[in-house]
């Protein structure tokens, strides 16, 4: 269990910083969340600060309703989401939820984003869905239009949300930062050949 914690965090940190590197965020906007095996809790990130500065020192752990159960700061308001997400699918082990331009004008404009990278086309052969939630945060009623994209779609590995950004799953939080990645870039070429 420990070491699964350790391994947990060192994920945690390494995605968050890579995140925050890519541009993917901006301000203490974004968020990430590794689920912690065995048990109903997550690490996430405290609210008001950026992905570039989560450390051992204010990472923290919620349980799947997005209360704190460790740390000394509280949890981002879209904790939420993430928690949902672990309850529903037990294949998905971290969520990155980030806010890049590209992803957002493309979210603002379509309804579903079309393949057109060949590394897209390797995470998954279906358009990435788009969800069109009009609240300011994700709340339940939020969560029941990404889940029935789950529903609709079976087990996707990212989606976009309008006015707001993208979300991506995997077993490891570099992983989803990854798949966060080509999402972005998927959405800029995306863009570039539509507008
Ligand atoms: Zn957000």
């Amino acid at each position: 269990m420990y070491l699964d914690f350790l391994k947990g965090k060192n994920d945690y940190i390494r995605a968050s910083a890579r995140a925050h590197q890519a541009g993917l965020a901006a301000g203490t906007g974004g968020n990430l969340s590794v689920r912690l095996q065995g048990e109903e809790l997550m690490l996430v990130k405290p609210s008001g600060i950026t992905l570039g500065e989560v450390d051992e020192t204010n990472l923290i752990l919620a349980d799947f309703e997005g209360r704190l159960v460790e740390g000394d700061m509280k949890p981002t308001k879209e904790t939420l989401l993430h928690g949902e997400l672990y309850k529903r699918y037990p294949h998905i082990g971290a969520v990155v939820h980030v806010h890049p331009i590209y992803s957002i004008i493309v979210a603002n404009v379509f309804d579903e984003m079309g393949l057109v990278t060949k590394q897209m086309k390797q995470v998954m052969d279906i358009p990435v869905p788009v969800c069109k939630i009009k609240n300011n945060t994700i709340n339940r009623e939020g969560m029941d239009m990404i889940h029935s994209i789950f529903v609709k779609n079976g087990d996707v590995p990212c989606f976009l949300l309008e006015e707001h950004g993208l979300v991506a799953v995997g077993k490891t939080a570099l992983e989803a930062c990854y798949i966060a990645e080509l999402v972005e870039e998927n959405a800029k070429v995306f863009w570039e050949m539509h507008r």
